[in-house]
């Protein structure tokens, strides 16, 4: 008898393989101990060679990954450096506890701490301390952190952790079906990258499943374990036909997004960070309009510096090889917090200091983001927007500091892009019912519609007990959209959608027909729907 279980697709498409059962349980020595120096000993000659290890395995990601992968093993290089992790192992053992243990109990406080933060970055960064934990623990008992595979498998687990996902024979993975997991955890970001099949959240998994064949599908979310003759032959089917889908695809790179009567539209894509550009390009994008800059500030432990902001800027304008990059302003607050912040804690973030907001109540961490980007411009084609805008106050405010930077760059004779286009995000209702004010202020509109559509309807965008109350198509939303293109029209400004809306595919033709311009959706989204406005005749 087959097993359907469903959990949450995170990338990849359809494999049919057998199952790669990962332990991860071991039973580990719970006696107290005597001699507590040699145990700090062994605590130190552990920790060198775990960060040796870390060292090797941060070349070897370099190389197989690129920088933005290998990064983690710094990371966890650093995580091991923390004074705290080292005096909270210490005073475990100086209490008589074995090394163990002491790893244990600290990799169980600091992971509670990370995971009772409000905070999706670092509640995902408990999978990196329990990979350091494991690390310490297989040196130690002299395992290798190696999983030996005989043939091409779908790797089940519980979790997985950074250092699993690299240290795995990487011809033999077809896939990652896991119990746990997070779609932000660094195990997801490199199965992203390497377009590995892969659904999380699956609930119960069972290690006697090892070696049965079974069918992954990030589509549909959804783990076969022992499959049906019949259930076989469909996968297959579905194969044949995301196989054809692609090869259609394949052919529509370097083709003009315009509908059958001759509309061209600007197809661009959605970047959360400088990571895997590459690869974004790939799926042919004819720019970047929505590059959420708070994804640099969120990865970091404390303010980057405007040295730090400018590299990751002028890096990804030459990386995009001179097409558009549209760089938002940074959008913190609300779901999206670091602790160097120091964020208020407020009743309603998704209604507090947030966007704009907080970047206009603390300038001179705006300035230093907006002297990044206008040096940074003079490497590329690079365009500025301001997030969460409500009123023409907001607006002159904010452009009054944009002005005061240039202005500062110019005296202090420090090259930048002085004449980059400048939009604002439309993404309140405020926004779009005053949009004929705002219009003749700016360059250009980009609509977010995840945020309109929380605001417009009410409806908290992280809560998913609201889903049975949420129309994504809800009237009043299209009718926002629909005014705002025509009031950015009647000043002869473009107007983009850069929300999940736009990738809708069911909308594709009433937002070309409100006159949208142009739509920014995520990557692998860029073909489809290019394929999608090339099907339509908008004079029917
Ligand atoms: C939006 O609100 O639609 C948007 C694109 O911005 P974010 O999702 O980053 O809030
Ligand atoms: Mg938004």
């Amino acid at each position: 008898m087959s097993k359907i279980l469903t959990g949450i697709g995170i990338c990849g498409d359809l494999v049919i393989a057998p199952l790669f059962y990962c332990e991860q349980e071991i039973s580990l020595p719970t006696e107290n101990i005597t001699d507590i120096n040699s145990e700090l000993t062994r605590l130190n000659q552990t920790i060198s060679l775990a960060k040796q290890e870390l060292s090797d395995l941060y070349e070897k990601t370099l190389k197989q990954y690129g920088q933005e992968k290998a990064s983690i093993f710094e990371v966890h290089q650093m995580m091991l450096d923390d004074p705290d992790f080292y005096e909270s192992i210490k005073n475990f053992i100086e209490n008589k506890e074995n090394i163990f243990q002491a790893i244990q109990k600290t990799a169980h406080n600091f992971a509670k701490m990370l995971a009772d933060t409000d905070d999706p970055y670092m509640q995902a960064r408990v999978a990196d301390i329990k990979d350091i934990c494991k690390r310490l623990i297989s040196i130690l008992l002299g395992t290798k952190s190696n999983y030996m595979m005989e043939q091409p498998s779908i790797i089940l687990a519980k979790d997985l952790t950074p250092s699993q996902v690299v240290t795995f024979d990487e011809s033999k993975i077809l896939g990652f079906a896991l119990q746990e997991g997070s779609a932000n955890s660094h195990a997801s970001i490199l199965a992203k990258a390497n377009s590995i099949t892969t659904v999380i959240n699956l609930k119960e998994i069972d290690k006697n499943w090892n070696g049965k064949t079974a069918i992954l599908n990030a589509h549909t979310g959804t783990l076969i374990i022992d499959p049906s003759p019949e259930q076989i032959n469909q996968a297959k089917k579905d194969l044949e036909i995301i196989k054809n889908q692609k090869i259609a695809l394949e052919k529509l790179k370097g083709t003009k997004t315009s509908t059958k009567d001759g509309k061209t539209i600007k197809l661009y894509a959605n970047k959360n960070d400088i990571e895997d550009i590459d690869k974004a390009l790939n799926q042919d994008p004819e720019g970047f309009s929505l590059f959420r800059t708070e994804f640099t500030y969120l990865k970091a432990s404390a303010y980057p510096t405007e040295e730090t902001l400018f590299n990751v800027y002028k890096e990804t304008l030459i990386k995009a090889k001179g097409k558009e990059v549209v760089f938002r302003t940074l959008d913190i607050g609300a779901d999206k917090t670091a602790p160097y912040f120091n964020l208020p804690k407020e009743e309603n973030p998704a209604l507090g200091l947030r966007a704009i907001r907080l970047c206009l109540t603390r300038q001179e961490l705006f300035k230093t983001q907006l002297r990044a980007i206008l040096r940074a411009g003079a490497f590329g084609n690079a365009l500025i927007m301001f997030p969460m805008i409500i009123s023409v106050k907001e607006l002159d405010n904010t452009l009054t500091i944009l002005n005061e930077v240039k202005q500062e760059l110019k005296t202090q004779a420090i090259s930048f892009k002085e004449d980059l286009q400048v939009g604002i995000m439309i993404e309140t209702p405020a926004a779009a019912l005053i949009s004929e004010d705002l219009a003749p202020k700016v360059d250009f509109f980009s609509i977010g519609t995840n945020d309109l559509t929380q605001y417009t309807c009410a409806l908290d965008r992280q809560n998913r007990e609201l889903l049975p109350f949420l129309d994504t198509h809800h009237k009043a939303v299209l009718k926002l959209i629909e005014m705002t293109v025509q009031n950015a029209h009647k000043y002869n400004k473009w107007v983009g959608i850069c929300g999940e809306l736009a990738s809708d595919m069911t909308l594709t033709e009433t937002f070309l027909r409100f006159g949208v311009d142009e739509l920014s959706v995520t990557p692998p989204n860029i073909l489809p729907i290019r394929q999608k406005i090339q099907s339509l005749d908008l004079s029917k």
